[in-house]
């Protein structure tokens, strides 16, 4: 097919006007063009409020087989016209080792389910093991939570069916490259389980946590229909090796799991296994992630700020990224921004209290949040362990809880500013949480060191999107949970040194976010697969 890049096109545009537009640019008539798949959707706002949308689009032209599509496109000398070169997803052929159990699956977030369907699909029959509830109860059971009920440290925002991003905002765009295919094709799976096809073109596509939690389910639905295992309520709590290489699963403490090979994609909040996979000698090892406070904005003003008006009907909230580097080196950014959200309680441990953001697939709340966070390096762990970055998060939690009294720790930007316990109430930004909180003075949580970068940061800002450094915008704490604080290393082969063991998505250190993480359960699957023959089954 021929690609297009930078279709320009109005807001409110027809389908037609689409494919006439392309048919203008490659110079042939409209009814010649027999095919047309819009490749990615983006908005172009920099003229705004005259905004447009900028397309890349594949065509197909009646009559031209592949060097006729090469001559029309040598004429044209258009740099924008070139041939199509998409890169199609493939899954290797099965290897011959073999597998007297079936591969286990730890962990039933992003990267464990898409690991767990693959292997499925390939007639493995995996047993997953997730320590949380299936979608619905754990639905339940955080709504409870966020009424003020007890945290459950097995199933909470971090632990659970679907994983840590089950309530999020569900945004799904990766700044991984996709050289293999993956990433589009985890963007098909979810189309095929439930999402909207927009994702598999939208330049920022997004679900949402209401449709993410009924993909989530269908995924699961179907692993079971191939014969595979699902168990919910089912913690990995030790390892059994020999000789190097591992032997079984302990699950709950008590039942055995016999497994040559087990995927460990337990996310980055599984810290009780972190320390259980530590001691038991599997290779770990510290590693930076980033730590801050989410602040909340009016959605009317960031979209004022990137449209131009306070409201574009067609193209809903409005986003924002913004970077600064603060004097001291440390770079500040906005991070898991989740237009018309809700900041939530995502804490997942007795007495630590840790934040995120969520939005519902309309985005439709009153206001913009972001986390607004700092690297931090091993430089500033309090230990210089493997599980040091670990320990500095548990710290900081320890704090935001004490701060709160056990709710969300919240400040006015300009109390936070001044350094002043403020006065209690909110401004014109209306508080917008799931789950309780109670006015604190955040300086208090971290070093000031940090305090001082982010207000650096935020000052910057404000001459990015105006109104950012309000004084009534209202930041939370503490945003802990942004990457994993350690690396498990594997191989070429994706194995641990300790073999049979498979480290895999975020909680490994090796994707950060819903698509990476399941484009990592992917490439693990496919080692497995590349590897060994499916078990064979007995009755
Ligand atoms: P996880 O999703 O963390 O899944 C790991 C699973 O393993 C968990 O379900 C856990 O219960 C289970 N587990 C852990 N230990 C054990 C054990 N010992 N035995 C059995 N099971 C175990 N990312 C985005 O890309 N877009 C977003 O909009 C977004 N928003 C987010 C909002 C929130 C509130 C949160 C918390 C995260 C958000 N993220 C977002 C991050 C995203 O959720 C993660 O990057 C992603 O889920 C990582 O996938 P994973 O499968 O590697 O790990």
């Amino acid at each position: 097919m021929i690609r297009i890049n930078q279709l320009k096109m109005p807001l409110g545009h027809s389908a037609d006007s689409l494919k006439a537009r392309a048919a203008k640019t490659l110079r042939v008539r409209e009814n010649r063009i027999a095919d047309l798949k819009i490749v990615k959707r983006s908005v172009d706002a920099r003229k705004k409020p005259d905004i447009c949308y900028s397309y890349v689009v594949d065509v197909a032209v009646s009559g031209l087989d592949m060097a006729g599509e090469q001559q029309l496109v040598h004429r044209l000398r258009d740099r924008n016209v070139g041939i199509s070169q998409e890169k199609v997803y493939r899954c290797p052929e099965c290897g011959g080792e073999r597998l007297d159990h079936p591969p286990v699956v730890v962990g039933a977030g992003p990267a464990g389910l898409f690991c767990g369907l693959l292997l499925a699909r390939k007639g493995y029959r995996p047993i997953l093991l997730e320590r949380g509830q299936d979608v619905d109860a754990r639905t339940r059971e955080v709504a409870a939570f966020w009424e003020g009920g007890t945290l459950n440290p097995s199933s909470n925002v971090q632990f659970g069916e679907g994983g840590a991003g089950t309530f999020s905002d569900g945004k799904l765009n990766t700044l991984v490259k996709d050289a293999s295919g993956r990433n589009r094709e985890v963007l098909r799976l979810l189309v095929e389980f439930g999402a909207d096809p927009s994702i598999l073109y939208l330049n920022k596509p997004h679900i949402g946590t209401d449709v993410l939690s009924q993909v989530v389910k269908a995924i699961r639905t179907e692993i079971l229909r191939l014969g595979g295992q699902v168990r919910f309520m089912s913690q990995v709590t030790d390892v059994e090796l020999e000789e190097g290489r591992l032997r079984a699963l302990m699950v709950d403490g008590s039942k055995r799991l016999k497994a040559e090979a087990a995927v460990l994609a337990i996310g980055h909040s599984a810290r009780d296994t972190f320390e259980m996979l530590c001691s038991r000698g599997i290779p770990m090892e510290a590693k930076a992630f980033a730590v801050g406070l989410r602040i909340q904005h009016p959605q009317s003003m960031i979209n004022r700020s990137q449209y131009g008006q306070d409201k574009v009907e067609e193209l809903g909230a409005a986003d924002y990224k913004v970077t600064w580097k603060a004097a001291s080196g440390r770079g500040v950014y906005s991070f898991c921004m989740c237009p018309g959200g809700y900041v939530v309680d995502a804490s997942s441990e007795p007495g630590r209290l840790a934040v995120n953001g969520m939005s519902y697939h309309g985005r439709a709340g009153e206001n913009a949040n972001s986390a607004l966070i700092v690297t931090v390096t091993p430089e500033d762990f309090p230990d210089r362990t493997a599980l040091g970055g670990m320990h500095f998060q548990r710290q900081l939690e320890e704090r935001a809880y004490a701060l709160g009294g056990g709710k969300i720790p919240v400040q006015l930007y300009g109390d936070f500013r001044e350094n002043r316990a403020g006065a209690e109430n909110f401004g014109q930004v209306k508080p917008q949480f799931k789950g309780a909180y109670a006015f604190a003075n955040l300086r208090e949580l971290w070093p000031e060191e940090l305090s001082k970068a982010l207000i650096e940061g935020v000052e910057a800002f404000e001459g990015m999107i105006r109104g950012f450094s309000r004084p009534d915008a209202i930041l939370a704490g503490i945003e802990s949970r942004t990457s994993s604080p350690v690396r498990i290393p594997r191989d070429e082969g994706l194995e641990s040194p300790v073999r049979g063991i498979y480290p895999c998505g975020e909680g490994a250190g090796y994707a950060g976010g819903i698509t990476s993480a399941a484009m990592d359960g992917l490439k693990t699957a496919e080692e497995i697969i590349r590897r060994f023959a499916p078990p064979v089954y007995r009755g």
